[in-house]
């Protein structure tokens, strides 16, 4: 009775090609940084990852071999997607946005043997040329004035092409982590892995996603898989928009045009649009869902997006969980839940997703499970399919004996399985040898109308250990005191938890990922003291 089923490798190359042949007519439309905008289908970016798939052949890459790419979100990145895990090749998706010594630092040590680059990133690529010794060959995805370009690169190949096997566990994509202390940190994502995830991402618990869907992903391509989404759409034969720039007034344009119905991306792309809604007297697009994730959402902006009749799909995930490990979105109570009930559990990151397993161990021994119970804060820990197990060419494997991955990420799991996220190991401030989330902090103070952004951190105090000094950018124009941040904190947040001290700057420093930096803002700080 054994093995009665086919043989079917879980590989990247079945999804694009059920991609081309079920939903081959389906457009992908790409916005390019120089304002033009072209149209291909499914079938087309397969038919053009055969040809890239042969192009990269033709040059002597061979299987588990490293290509990397450096670029925003359009067609020609999807075709990469496809085309390099095609033919058995390693994608390492570059994150343009950090720093010179890491970007030196990761290319080497993912030792990358081809990159794909936009034009707009010409200015990397010429400053890092000499620091990048692995690398052969550069291919600039715009035409013009850079290089081998490539529509001609892959139009010198017929795509004759027949996608490479192997096991399901082989590897088909590199990202990074953007490395907060220390260097980056290479994830290798597997075909198998990255087709679980995939699957996972179809269900109507995480992105709803069918024919009837058209997303426009401002969520990047360079980072974190796009959240998988560039799988999940093709696996159900969605039509993305594409826009290789982020300009709130051109994604607004495209969403209107090209009926988008979801979009996604983190906390401060949907802020941008906001702004620029407000500033131009017109109305939110009519999307049907938004998936925010990456830092929390936090409330002003769930309401809002509610209110315009949007399903908001708050998620959490990590590089190294592939990344959907938790998504929100509407249970059966809905109906019962008052509307502020409902912006509160959104406000919450979501369930997790079949696949995933979650717990929470007690902060001070980190061993000791935490009970479901809506209460008990704790490091927060994951196993499952999709969820590393080693970073690449570590010694060691970044899991205990049982599997679980300390993510370094601090919460409540309630009884419903949803997960609170209240903040991150290194930033919870203990304060008398109790916890103050930093994040509640901040995002108390982000709700008050003259506050442009807010980081709390803990500074040390003679008496209590450390207690929380809160950093804020005042928005443009406002008079904001001290006193008045503290006024509106009083009936948001336990007594104890309210900041020592209040202090204004003119920004706050960020990650390559756009998160707050609390790192940088310790460094610079590093003389602030607090008195007895
Ligand atoms: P980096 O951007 O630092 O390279 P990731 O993109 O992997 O790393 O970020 C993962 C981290 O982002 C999580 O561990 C968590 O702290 C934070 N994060 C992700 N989603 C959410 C969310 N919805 N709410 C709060 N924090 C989030």
């Amino acid at each position: 009775m054994h093995r009665a089923m086919q043989d079917w490798s879980m590989r990247i190359s079945h999804v694009i090609d059920h991609a081309a042949r079920e939903a081959g007519v389906r457009e992908i439309v790409t916005r390019w940084a120089d304002g033009s905008e072209t149209r291909t289908t499914w079938a087309g970016i397969r038919a053009d990852a055969l040809k890239m798939a042969q192009a990269l052949k033709a040059l002597g890459i061979r299987k588990g071999d490293r290509v990397a790419s450096l670029a925003m979100n359009h067609s020609r990145h999807l075709v990469s997607w496809y085309g390099v895990a095609g033919m058995g090749g390693v994608l390492h998706t570059v994150n343009p946005r950090l720093f010179d010594d890491q970007l030196e630092y990761i290319v080497n040590h993912a030792e990358d043997r081809v990159l794909l680059y936009d034009a707009a990133f010409q200015p990397i690529v010429d400053r890092m040329k000499p620091r990048w010794p692995t690398v052969e060959h550069y291919v600039c995805y715009d035409s013009g004035a850079h290089g081998i370009a490539f529509e001609d690169w892959i139009a010198t190949q017929d795509g004759d092409f027949t996608w490479v096997g192997g096991e399901e566990t082989d590897p088909c994509m590199l990202c990074y982590t953007s490395g907060t202390t220390g260097n980056p940190k290479g994830v290798v994502y597997e075909h198998r892995s990255t087709v679980l995830h995939a699957v996972a991402g179809l269900q109507p618990s995480t992105f709803n996603f069918s024919p009837s869907t058209v997303m426009l992903p401002v969520v990047p391509m360079f980072h974190a898989a796009s959240w998988g989404l560039p799988y999940a759409g093709a696996m159900a034969g969605i039509k993305f928009v594409f826009s290789a720039v982020n300009d709130p007034a051109v994604l607004h344009g495209l969403m209107l045009r090209e009926g988008v119905t979801d979009s996604a991306g983190v906390p401060t792309v949907w802020l941008a649009h906001f702004q620029y809604c407000d500033r131009e007297g017109i109305a939110l697009p009519p999307l049907k869902a938004a998936t925010i994730g990456g830092s929390a959402a936090p409330r002003f902006m769930i309401e809002r997006l509610m209110k315009n009749g949007t399903r908001v799909q708050h998620a959490w995930g990590m590089t190294e969980t592939s990344p959907i490990g938790t998504v929100g979105g509407p249970t059966c109570d809905w109906e019962r839940l008052s509307f502020e009930e409902r912006v509160a559990k959104t406000a919450m990151q979501g369930r997790p997703i079949f696949g995933v397993q979650l717990r929470t161990v007690d902060l001070d021994d980190m061993v000791t499970e935490l009970p479901r119970d809506g209460v008990s804060s704790g490091a927060l820990q994951i196993r499952g399919p999709w969820v590393i197990k080693r970073y690449f060419k570590a010694e060691e494997d970044a899991v205990n004996a049982q599997g679980w991955f300390d993510t370094g990420d601090v919460g409540i799991l309630h009884p419903d399985g949803t997960l609170q996220l209240t903040d991150r190991t290194k930033d919870v401030i203990k304060s008398g040898g109790e916890w103050i989330s930093s994040v509640e902090l901040e995002n108390a103070a982000m709700g008050h109308p003259d506050v442009a952004e807010a980081a709390a951190v803990g500074i040390y105090h003679p008496k209590w250990d450390e207690r929380p000094v809160l950093f804020v950018v005042k928005k443009d124009g406002s008079q904001l005191s001290s006193a008045d941040v503290i006024e509106h904190l009083k009936p948001l947040v336990a007594k104890w938890w309210l900041p020592d001290a209040v202090e204004f700057v003119d920004d706050i420093p960020h990650t390559a990922t756009g998160k707050i930096s609390k790192k940088d803002l310790r460094d610079r700080f590093s003389d602030y003291r607090l008195e007895a």
